[in-house]
């Protein structure tokens, strides 16, 4: 299943998307010390499974969140993305 979380405003759409059949398959979870802003945390979800989520506080400032992993030119890999050994996290912008 994809979670869906982040907005739109003036300036475009902020969505980060996990694919949380993903995590049914991790042991880790990377992504939630990849992340220098504290973005994701483990929650068990309505079947009892344990899967990345981004955390209630960040899910409507995503783009000033993000801001020092996504320079305006030339962004490096989103850490976020890379540490995550399903795939499963997209960005929108
Ligand atoms: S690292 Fe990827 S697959 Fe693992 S919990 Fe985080 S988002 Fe899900
Ligand atoms: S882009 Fe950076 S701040 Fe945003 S979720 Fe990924 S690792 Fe965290």
């Amino acid at each position: 299943m994809k979670a869906n979380y982040g907005y739109t405003d003036g300036s475009g759409d902020y969505y980060i998307t996990i694919e949380t059949e993903g995590c049914l398959k991790c042991t880790e979870h990377d992504c939630v010390d990849a992340c220098p802003q504290d973005v994701f945390a483990i929650i068990e979800d309505d079947y009892d499974d344990l899967v990345a989520a981004v955390v209630e506080e960040h899910r409507r400032s995503l783009a000033y969140v993000c801001s020092e992993c996504k320079p305006a030119s030339d962004p490096p890999p989103l850490p976020c993305v890379e540490a995550c050994p399903q795939n499963a996290i997209s960005h929108s912008w």
